[in-house]
């Protein structure tokens, strides 16, 4: 290569570290021998160039996104078993799949006993929601009263509470298995009249909406937490067995009934 193309090709590098065009960085001379074998002149070449910038720059900024959303666990629709969950609209589902809930605003509550799915489907519906550029946080309900409350004390709430509004879709798992303090209460009631028309909601919960007293207190609280929730909501509700139970009864099944090997006489 002659010197000049050399300290051309430095300088190049150069700039396009401080433009932050990685992907250009790195495929630059070889798209550039392609396209001169190709015949493809310049603007095409410079086309090449910003589509796969364009592409892999989406491809971070999602595994950013699903990374920020800190699920407990990867689980998507096409790993749910709707027959074996026949309870759940599978039509809604899939609306919400589409996500034109989360530009309306809207909530999703998840209802159902332990074990029914909730968490799988709310996840589902969270990885879907990152994969269509939207900012999700998944919590379950305890650890979001435990890290707003341990905010408050260090004087940080309004901090995380602006974490919190700039979010698309706030997925709140769990909503049931321990009573909150009245504290605890109060904070969650706050988190979401904030999320009120302003971004989406998924609660997932055991208790049937009656029973919400048990865990966030007063009448009053519950009265307006529901309030606030169901007002532009879709309700989906599993009502079957679990299918962690089954599963494991399935497989105690199987291993029972295994016909033992005949000895070769
Ligand atoms: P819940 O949150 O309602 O207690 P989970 O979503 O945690 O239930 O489900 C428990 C386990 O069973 C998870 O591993 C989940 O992926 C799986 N599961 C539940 N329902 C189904 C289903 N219909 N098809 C496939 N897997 C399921
Ligand atoms: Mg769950």
């Amino acid at each position: 290569m002659p010197k000049q193309e050399t300290k051309s090709v430095v300088l190049l590098q150069h700039h396009l570290k401080s433009l932050k065009l990685p992907t250009i960085l790195a495929e630059c001379e070889k798209l550039a021998a392609r396209c001169a074998t190709d015949n493809v002149d310049h603007l095409g070449y410079l086309l090449q160039l910003c589509e796969l910038e364009l592409i892999d720059r989406e491809r971070r900024a999602a595994e950013r996104r699903l990374k920020a959303a800190k699920f407990p666990t990867h689980k998507t629709l096409e790993t749910f078993d709707f027959k074996a969950q026949p309870s759940v609209n599978k039509l809604l589902v899939t609306e919400l799949m589409r996500g034109e809930y989360l530009d309306k605003r809207e909530n999703v509550l998840l209802v159902g006993n332990s074990g029914t799915g909730k968490t799988h489907l709310s996840t589902a519906l969270g990885i879907a929601a990152c994969g269509q550029g939207k900012r999700v946080r998944f919590f379950q309900v305890t650890e979001l009263i435990t890290q707003l409350m341990e905010a408050r004390e260090d004087r940080d709430l309004t901090r995380l509470k602006r974490q919190l509004s700039k979010l698309d879709l706030l997925i709140l798992d769990e909503l049931g298995y321990v009573p909150a303090s009245k504290l605890g209460a109060e904070l969650l009631f706050d988190v979401i009249s904030t999320a009120y028309e302003r971004l989406s909601v998924i609660v997932t919960t055991n208790l049937p909406f009656e029973n919400w007293t048990e865990v966030l207190g007063s009448e009053r609280l519950t009265g307006a937490t529901l309030d606030r929730l169901t007002h532009r909501c879709h309700i989906l509700e599993a009502t079957g067995d679990s299918f962690r139970l089954r599963d494991a009864k399935d497989r105690r099944m199987k291993r029972s009934s295994g016909t033992p090997k005949t000895p070769k006489k």
